[in-house]
């Protein structure tokens, strides 16, 4: 891993602040209201070769660490962007690169680095296992050099914005299996060569998010496509979920910087009763009590991608760091639309979109109290709920 300076990280955050600078409230709000994807940001950023921050330099990326990459998300929060279109273009890859072969290193990487092919979906959710992952019922089923998969998938976003798609699958029924968490395979759909043959449905959301249902009725996937080996996929999408939460956790600490300064600085202007609303306690309070929120939780964050980029265990900390930014960021959300009053239901305000958006980070992609069961389980040793 390249290892950034303090130099080289505040120059990452101006850089990024410059891209922000070129879409501004307007752009957000427009394409929220069209329900359409930020494509133009998107271009701009990959353009830019910062979703490569991730990807080693020997295929073509920065070969920075979740710290650099926390910044990036970080700062689109911070704007009035949303990580969300795009992250996953960042830290998908880890699968790939983490569990497979040389020979899918070098066919999809580069190409991944410069941005030629999107690998932004992420297939796992079912309707029918939520939360259990180890319940999951899509199969594929090897028949010689391919395997057949059927099945449905929900909540999975950017499908229609992918070239690529990481699928978990079960190639080993439930019933047979001794031990659960075997039994799931990791494969690298190329959805343009099923195109047609797989069915994707939007859903439709509470905030411009592109997710959808996915349905598979025979759909042929090559061996070679299979990441690592058969049975062994749920181990390597957990390899991967301590990034995602850093990095989730870097959003929610946008966000909540985002709500804060807009609040303070609204909660300074407006007058009424012959003074800004912000000299009353009722208002300032709750602002400046989310305002430390969101900075202890930045320090957590902090805490878990430093770990994580020394190759330390931090699982308590990455939890840790999703669980205290999704909350400091909703806390500051309300104090935000408090201060605005009745301006903050106002769509020209934007704080009623990003109020929208930032819920999320409580759910998705893991549900805070599967984290609070982590922390209660795992790390403080009590007795399990599942
Ligand atoms: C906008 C959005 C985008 C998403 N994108 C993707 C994607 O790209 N790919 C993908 O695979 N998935 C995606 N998801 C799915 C997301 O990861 C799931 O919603 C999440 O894992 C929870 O599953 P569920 O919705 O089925 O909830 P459920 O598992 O049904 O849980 C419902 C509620 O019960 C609680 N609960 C369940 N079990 C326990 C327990 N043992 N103890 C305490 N509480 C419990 C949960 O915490 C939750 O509050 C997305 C979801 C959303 C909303």
């Amino acid at each position: 891993m390249v290892h950034a300076s303090e130099e080289d990280r505040q120059a990452i955050r101006e850089a990024i602040r410059k891209i922000c600078a070129a879409f501004p409230d307007a752009y957000w709000r427009d394409v929220d209201k069209a329900g359409a994807y930020p494509q133009a940001f998107v271009d701009a950023l990959t353009a830019s070769g910062y979703l490569a921050t991730l990807i080693p330099e020997e295929y073509g990326g920065a070969g920075l660490g979740i710290t650099e990459a926390g910044i990036i998300l970080e700062e689109i929060n911070r704007s009035p962007g949303n990580g969300l279109a795009c992250h996953a273009q960042m830290y998908t890859m880890g699968t790939l690169l983490r569990h497979g072969s040389d020979e899918q290193k070098q066919r999809y990487l580069p190409k991944i680095a410069s941005g030629e092919l999107r690998l932004q979906a992420f297939a796992v959710t079912e309707p029918d296992a939520g939360s259990e992952t180890t319940r999951l019922q899509t199969r594929a089923v090897r028949k010689g050099d391919k395997y057949v998969v059927s099945g449905q998938k929900i909540f999975i976003s950017r499908a229609k914005q992918s070239d690529l798609m990481l699928l978990l699958a079960r190639t080993t029924p439930y019933e047979e299996l001794k031990d659960k968490t075997q039994g799931l395979s990791v494969f690298l759909v190329d959805m343009r060569d099923i195109k047609g043959k797989l069915d994707i449905q939007p859903l439709d959301m509470m905030f411009n998010h592109h997710t959808n249902i996915l349905f598979f009725e025979n759909v042929e996937i090559p061996v070679e496509n299979r990441i690592g080996e058969e049975g062994k996929g749920f181990r390597y999408i957990i390899d991967g979920w301590n990034a995602e939460r850093i990095l989730i956790a870097s959003e929610a600490v946008g966000d909540g910087r985002w709500f804060v300064e807009r609040g303070a600085k609204y909660a300074s202007e407006r007058v009424v009763f012959g003074k800004p609303i912000g000299a009353n306690q009722g208002v300032q309070f709750p602002l400046a009590r989310s305002y430390a929120h969101v900075e202890a939780a930045a320090c957590m964050r902090d805490v878990a991608a430093e770990k994580f980029d020394r190759g330390e265990k931090c699982g308590a900390e990455a939890n840790m760091a999703k669980l205290l930014s999704s909350e400091a960021a909703w806390e500051a959300a309300n104090a935000c639309l408090d201060a605005f009053g009745g301006y903050g239901f106002a769509r020209e305000y934007d704080v009623e979109r990003k109020f929208r958006e930032t819920r999320l980070y409580m759910t998705a992609p893991i549900n805070n109290n599967l984290v609070l069961a982590f922390l209660g389980q795992k790390v403080l040793g009590m007795p399990k709920s599942y």
